[in-house]
């Protein structure tokens, strides 16, 4: 992409009411845009990350064996009263037809929706285990909303249901979803920071799980063992003080964000929306429920929190929104222009997402500072400086080197 055909600029000051190190780098960069608080635009560059990250999820959820829908975000209040969250449900949006004076709320999460849905179509233990995921925006009435996309009013959940037939079924399939979220976590780069966290399984279980990543900007304190490997949170660790695991009393404090998590349900939405099921012998049984979240923007704003410095984000390779910033620095000598052509058109011809600044209005320094605030993996430049090769280097290196173009597709 031509770097002058981007709508978007970017800014040397942080917008003064954002507080979150996220949002400020990602509004200086151009990546989203606030409309207010806890609600975000996802602009050319944002949207690419975005989509990058939704990949990732959405291949992991299709080897689980997840079937992709979307429902919707409008949802009548019959659906949550049956459950009796349209009364409980804390960050629940609700509101009225000015037409019909019918009530309704924007869905926060879709379990009302999805038990119900599923009914339709499961009868027998024939028809079990199904799964079905989706990618869509959640509306949640956040008292706070200030932590940029770590924790929105509007954003973008992965919620992944699934129905089995026992609860032996049900566990199996739930190991199997901890591994998928181990992939993700780590195919977007954030592997070594995130821990399986015990969380309380509310009256159903007793665990949930969340997927909790180390930085200074969570909201979120868990208590790490060092041996196993795993964390458990501020309610597990005020109800047994020591890992669930091993026993170890000596857990580490830390501050985390929650990525993701995944609870046993149970019969918990089985049961009001009468999810039965006939087994082999003819008998009605309540199908068992499972539930997988994962909040794409949170993931894209950790990712932010935990890879950036003073100059801007660095992108991990998987998700960032081009591989190669071509920079030419001699926008006015019209032979080196036609080299750094030459280079784009050959990097475009060989697969490399490369985003080239070809802007003739911005001096070298703002080329350069603008390339670490994006922070786009690898920089390459092209100057008079060079003489007919290519200065490669990494946004997290400091160290430069001059190839040709032969290598330099060799190394992108
Ligand atoms: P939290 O405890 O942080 O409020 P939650 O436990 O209510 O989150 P779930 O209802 O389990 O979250 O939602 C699944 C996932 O959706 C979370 O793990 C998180 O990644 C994401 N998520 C939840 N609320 C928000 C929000 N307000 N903004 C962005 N992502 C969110
Ligand atoms: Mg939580």
């Amino acid at each position: 992409m031509l770097q002058s055909d981007l709508f978007t600029k970017t800014r040397r000051e942080a917008p003064k009411d954002e507080e979150a190190i996220n949002a400020q780098l990602l509004i200086r960069a151009g990546f989203i845009d606030k409309l207010q608080a806890g609600v975000y635009t996802f602009l050319p560059l944002g949207l690419r990350v975005f989509k990058k990250i939704e990949n990732i999820i959405r291949k992991e959820m299709e080897a689980l064996g997840g079937q992709e829908i979307l429902m919707p975000s409008l949802q009548p209040k019959s659906s949550w009263t049956q459950t009796g969250r349209w009364e409980t449900y804390d960050s629940l949006f609700r509101f009225i037809s000015h037409y019909s004076k019918i009530e309704y709320a924007l869905g926060p999460t879709h379990e009302e929706i999805i038990s119900p849905l599923l009914g339709k179509f499961i009868f027998s233990y024939k028809d079990l285990p199904k799964y079905a995921f989706q990618i869509q925006n959640k509306f949640r009435d956040e008292k706070r909303a200030k932590s940029g996309l770590l924790r929105g009013r509007e954003f973008f959940m992965k919620d992944l249901y699934s129905f089995h037939k026992d609860e032996a079924d049900m566990d199996k399939y739930y190991e199997k979803a901890k591994k998928s979220y181990d992939k993700i976590f780590k195919a977007v780069g954030l592997g070594k920071l995130t821990y399986l966290t015990f969380a309380s399984g509310g009256t159903f279980s007793k665990y949930s799980h969340e997927f909790q990543t180390l930085t200074p900007a969570g909201e979120d304190i868990i208590f790490i063992c060092d041996k196993c490997k795993i964390a458990v949170n501020k309610e597990i660790i005020g109800e047994q003080n020591v890992c669930p695991q091993c026993g170890n009393k000596n857990l580490k404090q830390e501050k985390a964000v929650e990525v993701g998590n995944i609870f046993k349900l149970k019969t918990k939405y089985s049961t009001p929306f009468n999810l039965k099921y006939k087994d082999e012998k003819g008998a009605g049984k309540d199908v068992i429920m499972g539930c997988y979240g994962i909040g794409l923007n949170r993931l894209m704003g950790t990712i932010v929190e935990v890879y950036h410095d003073e100059k801007g984000i660095i992108w991990p390779e998987s998700v960032a929104p081009f591989k190669a910033h071509l920079l030419n620095l001699a926008v006015n000598n019209k032979k080196i222009t036609a080299f750094a052509d030459k280079i784009y058109n050959s990097l475009q011809k060989a697969g490399v997402e490369v985003l080239y600044d070809d802007r003739n209005d911005i001096s070298a320094g703002e080329k350069f500072k603008d390339a670490d605030l994006i922070g786009i993996p690898y920089r390459l430049v092209i100057s008079e400086k060079a003489g007919g090769k290519i200065e490669i280097k990494k946004r997290n290196e400091n160290k430069a080197k001059l190839v040709d173009e032969k290598e330099l597709i060799k190394i992108l």
